[in-house]
Order: structure tokens, then sequence, then C-alpha cells
């Protein structure tokens, strides 16, 4: 067991209390597969006793993410969803939600889909508009959901603000950290009283485990989400949780270098006469540069940017050949999504376009390539762009 109090976030990813095994010594966390585990007295159990309920895997990544978000209790779960919605679990039938508008997908139509059809309602509104929040806030608010910097229009909420409206109305905070991780945002040192992850992004890194994460920093409440992770059961296996842990070892190299290249793309792209609009907050244009800087060490690696039209937006996703275009984000490559079709398909069309989800718009996440290759790479794309897609391909 080591002190790690005192290190940097930095070094607390590798010097921390799961940094040795302390029965041999190996430096990588066993892989603890037994589903159970011998009792050796009839009436005291061990601190294991089946692994839905605990394993010593999943508490070493749990334990790491916990120190890592300066939080009380981490708990792992099958997907990023399954940590969303298991949270959501601590809501019962009539109670409501204000949630943020720009959403991701995946929560927004659990929002609408399975907790309405529980009793469960919910607003949406503009998150980084105070008064609007206030003005949702309804007796029966119990949670306010927060993503900052959100998906895909990187609008920024105030964590602190928000958390002290939640508190005035006994209403709990929920962020949404996949952005930006603890090594850029610390939500709970914000007022925030869980956190969530999706694992599958920059914490894990490699496009390669589909994982969840959620944090909490009173013992309460992590009693209420430990006993709901055991009773819903989507718990993250053990392989899963090996490969996590071994992508956070590097999560703050992998960012640092990320979030670098994306303020230089976003800077470039921003320059650019054939892009319209770019959002990205450590664009000093950017409506909520400041609070950004205040809250966060960066602005992260994920960024938007805005065509004219959507034939502009094809010939250039025709012609990009670095990033994969794909879903998903965070990771050690490129990846550049169209949103409309992607991560917000499940959102009504209409529901979509009122959010400013425009069928102009993608999505860069930024890896780890070199920024230059990339920017040449899109100066190449964007130069092919004839002037008929330009007045609308008509
Ligand atoms: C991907 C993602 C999720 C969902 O996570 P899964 O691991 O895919 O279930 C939730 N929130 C954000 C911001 C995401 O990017």
């Amino acid at each position: 067991m080591i002190e790690s109090d005192c290190y940097s976030f930095d070094t607390k990813l590798l010097h921390n209390r799961h940094k040795f095994d302390p029965t041999n010594g190996a430096v990588s966390v066993p892989i603890q597969h037994a589903t159970t585990f011998h009792q050796s007295d009839i009436d005291h159990f061990g601190k294991y006793d089946y692994s839905r309920s605990l394993n010593p895997t999943r508490e070493a990544l749990e334990d790491v993410i916990a120190e890592l978000e300066d939080g009380l209790k981490g708990f792992a779960f099958s997907s990023g969803m399954a940590a969303i919605s298991t949270a959501f679990l601590l809501l019962s039938q009539g109670d409501h939600v204000v949630i943020t508008e720009d959403v991701y997908g995946g929560t927004y139509r659990m929002v609408t889909q399975v907790l309405n059809r529980l009793g469960i309602s919910h607003t949406f509104v503009d998150m980084t508009d105070l008064k609007e929040v206030e003005k949702a806030i309804q007796p029966n608010t119990k949670v306010l959901y927060v993503e900052t910097p959100s998906n895909p229009l990187l609008k920024v909420t105030d964590i602190n603000a928000i958390s002290n409206l939640a508190k005035q109305h006994g209403a709990y905070t929920f962020v949404d950290n996949t952005f930006l991780t603890p090594a850029l945002q610390k939500p709970l040192n914000l007022g925030a009283d869980i956190v969530l992850h999706s694992a599958t992004k920059f914490l894990s890194g490699h496009s390669d485990v589909v994982a969840g994460l959620a944090v909490v920093k009173d013992e309460e409440l992590a009693n209420r989400l430990g006993s709901l992770q055991n009773s819903f059961g989507a718990v993250l296996g053990v392989q899963d949780c090996w490969l996590v842990l071994r992508g956070i070892k590097t999560l703050a190299v992998r960012l640092q270098q990320s979030s670098s290249a994306a303020s230089k793309i976003a800077a470039y792209l921003n320059l650019h006469p054939l892009v319209k609009e770019v959002h990205y907050p450590g664009l000093e244009s950017h409506p909520h540069f400041a609070l950004q800087k205040e809250q966060a060490k960066s602005a992260g690696a994920v960024l938007s940017f805005e065509f004219e039209n959507e034939d502009v937006l094809r010939s250039f996703v025709k012609n990009v050949a670095i990033p994969v275009f794909a879903v998903s984000l965070g990771a050690v490559e490129t990846i550049l999504s169209y949103p409309a079709k992607m991560s917000h398909a499940a959102m009504p069309e209409e529901e979509r376009l009122a959010r400013g989800i425009s069928n102009s718009l993608l999505r860069l996440s930024v890896g780890l390539e070199n920024p230059d290759d990339l920017i040449q790479d899109f100066a190449s794309a964007l130069n092919k762009i004839s002037s008929v897609q330009l007045q609308g391909g008509k």
C-alpha cells in the first residue's frame, strides 16, 4: 500500500493502491475470473462472496476511478448506458428530471422512451442558461442532468452553478464526464453528486472495450447506488475491467496530446473559408471560453464543425483520408462522425434540428496522429470541394 494523496494526477494514474499485487508483487492487476468465493466460516463470510456483488478485479478499477475523480466510491458497469441507466434507477415514479437538451443520443432515448413509461418525467433545457434551468425545476425535480462540454455542440455548462441550484431544490446533480475525464475536469469537486462515464471512450482510449463507470462522493448515495448495481446487475466483466485499467495508465499523456492537437485543428478550421462554424470551447471566440478555462484544465479533444450545406459535407467525408468515419470518440485514432445519422439518429429530425444539430455538422474526436498530417489531409479534402457543391449541388 502506498500513500498517493500527495501525487499529481499523472503520477496517480500509475502509483495508486493497485500499483502491484501485495500477494506476489505482480505489477498488473490480476484478472480474477472466479464467480464465487469459498467461505471458511458458517457464520462469518469473507469480503467477497459472488462476483456480481463484488469482484477483486472490478474493485481495483472502481477504486482507481474513485480516486481519480476525488470521490468516495466508484462503480463499473457493462457500458456507459448501463452506468447512466442504473443511476436513473435512483428515481421513482412521479419524479422529474431536468436534462440538457443536446444530451447523448442514448441518454435521450433512455429518458424519453424508458423513464417516461415508468412515470418519470423530464424537461429538456439549455443547461448553459441558468434562468431556463431554474424555470424548468418543479417541486418533484430530483435530478439535474449535465453533460459538459455537450455533444455534439460543445456547449459548456457551469457545473458549480447547476449543483448549487440543485441543492437549493433538494435535487441531485449528475454529470456525464465522458468528454473530459478527470484528467481535465472533476465534477465532484465542483459540487456534483454523481459522475458518469462512458469508459468506452477516453478512459479506455483504444476503441476496444465497451464500459461504463459511476463515481459518488457521499456515503449514503454510494450505498444506494451500490445496491442498485447489484440489483440491476449490469456489471463490467473482469477482462474488460482489466482493459479499462490499462487504458487509464496512459490517460494523461493521451489527453494532453489529443487536446493540444484538437486546439490546433480547431484554429485551422476556424479560419478556413469553407467552414461555416467551429464549435470548440478552446477557441477564444467560443461563448463559454472563460467558463471552460475556469472549470476544466483544457477544452478536450473533441470539436464539431459545420459546413454551408450537406453536399459540401458529403464531399469532405468522401475525400478525407486519415480519420476513421465512425460512431464513438475518445480513441488513439482520430474519429470523424456524422451526428445526424450516428449519435443523434435516435432523435426525431425536428427535435434534432431545433437543437442545432444540422445535416451539415461533423464531429471530430482527435487521436494521437501528428496534427500537421491531419490538417494537411483536411486541407486537401477541402480543396476538392467544387463550386457546384458550394451552391448546394443544384
Ligand atoms: C458513448 C457515450 C455514452 C454511452 O456510453 P456507452 O459506453 O456507449 O454505453 C454516454 N455519454 C456520452 C457523452 C457518450 O459519448
